[in-house]
């Protein structure tokens, strides 16, 4: 089958690599028909990522037909089409039975090297690296999906892949973040970073009784997605984000503040992103995380931070006084996406939401490498780029 390998540091290559075969009673093989380039791969094609190795294939957004099923699973049969979520996870472990599916304990073969570099391991995720698990991912024409019994779910022909695909990741995790601010009514929450995660978290948070939305971003293209969804936006290349904050809430700071921005954040002139970029690029630090200083600095006394944007290891500088002496929360996770695909599932149903939005350009899986770099230098107005194999 095709499949789009990791070939080292912004190097992809699509080739040719034997097809999945099921290798546990658990396991199913699906034909993928949809897939997706997330902002967490662009972590890994820009090098961040620890345990990558060459020819590991990427994607963890994806959906398709089951072409074959392991005697283990009852619920799916040939021909059912289905989203897989990116979190693989057991569904009968203490993480699982608690909802807390991106921490399965059963998933990570490799959970011993996740945790010298975590403490303990989280779950596994289809083409995250080996410390995750070293699962291939779904940026391919089909994908071995272990326990397909508990994670996919199946989805009737009414609704086209673009509606549903984003269930696998980006509408959850959007949904999470919002979620976690624990929204009541007249709150006001800033996000930062308006990609396809941040509109889903703009878009959520509405869902959830937001009354206000301010979103953070430098594209005047991605800004104008964001005011789609009703959100105010601030460009951070033209106004101090703190500043701005304060002045639009009356003095006090956003109630919430979602990070959906992760450990590459861009930051055109001070001398904290240099210190960031130097430490990064010497790996003296994992991230540049200045978005989450930002958010840090801006919310509210009593507030809450929501970090879904994704970080690998170790930050600088972390604002630990300001979060201390004023009483902030900090909420996170990788997105525990099975807690969340069947609720948000009625809602695209009940017409609340077209997750297809998002969509900006649909490639076909040969045109992946190309597509990562369309997506990360944001050219061509990018906002989020769907791969037809
Ligand atoms: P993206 O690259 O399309 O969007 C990131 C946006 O952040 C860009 O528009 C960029 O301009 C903006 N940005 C950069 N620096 C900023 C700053 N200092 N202030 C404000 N905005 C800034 O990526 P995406 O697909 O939207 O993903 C966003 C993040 O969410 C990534 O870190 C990704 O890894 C993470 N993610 C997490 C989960 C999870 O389960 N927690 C799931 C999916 C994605
Ligand atoms: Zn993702
Ligand atoms: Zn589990």
């Amino acid at each position: 089958m095709r499949a789009n390998c990791w070939m080292g540091k912004t190097s992809l290559e699509v080739q040719n690599v034997p097809d999945p075969q099921i290798l546990n009673d658990r396991d199913a093989i699906v034909k993928i028909t949809s897939t997706a380039i997330c902002g967490s791969d662009l972590h890994l094609f820009d090098g961040y990522i620890p345990t990558m190795k060459k020819g590991d294939i990427l994607g963890h957004e994806f959906m398709g037909e089951v072409v074959e099923v392991g005697r283990g699973v009852g619920n799916l049969k040939v021909g059912d089409r289905v989203i897989v979520p990116f979190t693989i996870s057991c569904g009968n472990c203490l993480s699982c039975q608690a909802g807390l599916f991106s921490l399965c304990e059963n998933s990570n073969p490799n959970a011993g090297i996740a945790e010298k570099l975590m403490g303990y391991s989280p779950a596994a995720l289809f083409g995250y690296s080996h410390m995750l698990g070293g699962f291939p991912g779904g940026q391919a024409e089909y994908a071995r999906v272990p326990f397909a019994d508990f994670g996919p779910l199946k989805i009737e022909d009414d609704l086209p892949d673009e509606q549903v695909l984003f269930l696998t990741d980006i509408f959850p995790t959007g949904f999470m973040g919002a979620e976690m601010c624990d929204i009541q009514p007249g709150d006001t929450i800033a996000v930062w970073g308006a990609g396809p995660v941040g509109q889903f978290a703009m878009a959520s948070a509405f869902l959830l009784g937001a009354e206000r939305v301010i979103a953070i971003d430098r594209f005047p293209y991605r800004l104008e997605r964001a005011r789609k969804t009703g959100a105010e936006t601030l460009n951070y290349e033209e106004v101090s984000v703190p500043e701005a904050l304060r002045e639009m809430t009356a003095g006090r700071g956003p109630d919430a503040c979602i990070d959906a921005v992760g450990m590459e954040a861009h930051h055109s002139s001070t001398a904290m992103h240099a210190y960031d970029r130097v430490k990064q690029a010497t790996k003296l630090e994992t991230e540049r995380p200045h978005a989450l200083r930002e958010a840090i600095m801006s919310c509210k006394n009593g507030g809450t931070i929501s970090i879904i944007g994704v970080y690998g290891g170790m930050m600088d500088k972390f604002p630990i006084g300001p979060l201390m002496n004023r009483s902030l929360t900090v909420r996170t996770g990788q997105c525990h996406v099975q807690r969340y695909t069947r609720p948000l599932l009625e809602r695209i149903r009940n017409g609340e939401i077209d997750p297809s939005f998002v969509i900006s350009h649909t490639l076909r899986l040969d045109e992946a490498p190309k597509g990562y770099v369309t997506f990360r230098d944001k050219q061509d107005e990018c906002n989020k780029i769907v791969l037809k194999p």
